[in-house]
């Protein structure tokens, strides 16, 4: 019978039609203010509140088992350090790149700006205008300082409980992974066991809750839809495009520069290849899923060595995230624009800043399964001081943009694989063959 369970995607999109069915009716027959809709509305919230609890509930073990998963794989190289620093060069920087498109994008379009009676209707927060707005206030350079003073925070304890020092505990993720590289022998093992063992408990029970999905879902959107009947949509329609704008410009654009420019590679030639994997990542949503297709195709199609790959796949896989740190930056940034027209605060430097930093530490903790950006994105809501509920907004079309930015997210991983292959002057796509020998 397991066959024909309906898979979880068809259900969040039931789940959404059925919100959706609910909302607009209640807003046609005038019943907003009824006693069943305001039944129906706080028995949504409750649920709604529920699911965004469990996800925050698992956001520090999972966030930390998966950084320092990532890193500490490091130790396993031989010669990690050559590989190694130009791996991360190559993440670090293409994270950063496509986080700069999707910012400039999202200024540029800002789909979250629209006219302070939709913002109002779709926010329904008007309550916390007070305490938004001072968070909202940059300081200048003492924010600035704030943000570097909060990546080393006096106590690691204190750090995980408190949303805002999250900064801290990804930073000390990162060096206690690198650490646990330098260790020897059994006790290397040891950790790397006790490390992996926990990740994997925590991506079972983040598949648990995402299998929730549907029930949070219809929670954190029905509310939304009878407070706003169809006006979300418009808004909505802009943030896509701005998405997939962004995704699209780093996939077909910077990708392909950065592909010929230090791997000399027909960025055409890549594109075909890597169809298969384009296509298992796309319809899985999930980049940990694609892991031994991405594997095997660029061995057997691009020609990079095992030793190459099986260091830079499965390690890209959990740390290199362009398309989901581009679509933290855009949601965090998109929510606060509706907050900013409804309480007339403009998204200052430093708290653009920010969102910069942490949409590209936390895309490192994001875990290569579907619907994983939204711990992050729980994360840095909490840290500029945004109400987490907000997300509700783009759950309406998230399954949509997570299968494109984990195509965008997979890509990267194989063109990171060939440049580097092809800078340890190994055969990729046949160009050592015309070399005389
Ligand atoms: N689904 C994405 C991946 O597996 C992660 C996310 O952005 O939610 O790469």
């Amino acid at each position: 019978m397991n066959g024909n369970k309906i898979q979880l995607h068809w259900q969040i999109l039931m789940a959404l039609i059925l919100a959706f069915i609910i909302g607009v009716s209640i807003q046609v027959g005038g019943l907003e203010s009824s006693g069943f809709a305001e039944g129906l509305v706080s028995s949504c919230e409750f649920l709604g509140k529920l699911f965004m609890n469990a996800l925050k509930m698992i956001m520090v073990p999972l966030i930390v088992s998966s950084i320092i998963c990532g890193v500490m794989g490091l130790g396993a190289q031989s010669n990690f350090g050559r590989m190694g620093l130009k791996t991360f060069t190559y993440y670090a920087a293409t994270g950063m790149l496509a986080i700069i498109v999707g910012l400039v994008l999202v200024n540029v379009i800002k789909p979250g700006v629209v006219d302070q009676e939709t913002a109002m209707m779709i926010t329904g927060q008007a309550d916390t205008s007070e305490k938004l707005t001072s968070k909202f206030e940059d300081r200048g350079a003492k924010d600035l300082v704030d943000i570097f003073l909060r990546m080393v925070p006096p106590n690691i304890v204190d750090a995980a409980t408190d949303n805002g020092q999250l900064l801290g505990l990804i930073v000390f993720s990162l060096i206690f992974g690198f650490f646990i590289s330098q260790l020897k022998n059994n006790l290397y093992d040891f950790q790397v066991n006790f490390w992996q063992s926990i990740l994997e408990i925590m991506m079972k029970i983040t598949n648990l809750i995402i299998k929730f999905a549907p029930i949070g879902v219809f929670g954190l959107v029905t509310p939304i839809i009878v407070r706003t009947g169809l006006e979300i949509f418009q808004p909505l329609f802009w943030f896509v495009v701005t998405v997939v704008g962004a995704l699209s410009i780093h996939f077909f654009i910077t990708l392909s520069i950065l592909l010929k420019t230090f791997g000399n590679i027909n960025p055409l030639t890549h594109y075909k290849a890597m169809a298969p994997v384009l296509l298992t990542a796309f319809s899985s949503a999930s980049s940990a899923a694609t892991i031994p297709v991405t594997l095997k195709t660029v061995e057997n199609s691009a020609g990079v060595s095992n030793r190459t790959a099986s260091f830079t796949i499965p390690l890209g896989a959990t740390v290199n995230m362009d398309g989901t740190a581009l679509y933290e930056c855009i949601v965090v940034i998109f929510i606060a624009q509706f907050y900013g027209v409804v309480e007339g605060f403009e998204i200052g430097f430093i708290t653009q800043f920010k969102i910069v930093l942490l949409a590209l530490l936390t895309s490192v903790g994001v875990a290569g399964i579907p619907a994983a950006s939204f711990v992050a994105i729980t994360v840095i809501l909490g840290v500029v001081g945004l109400p987490i509920e907000a997300v509700g907004m783009v759950w309406v079309i998230d399954r949509v943009l997570d299968m494109c930015r984990t195509a965008t997210n997979v890509f990267s991983d194989t063109c990171g694989a060939v440049i580097i292959a092809k800078s340890e002057g190994e055969n990729v796509y046949g160009s050592n063959d015309e070399k005389p020998s």
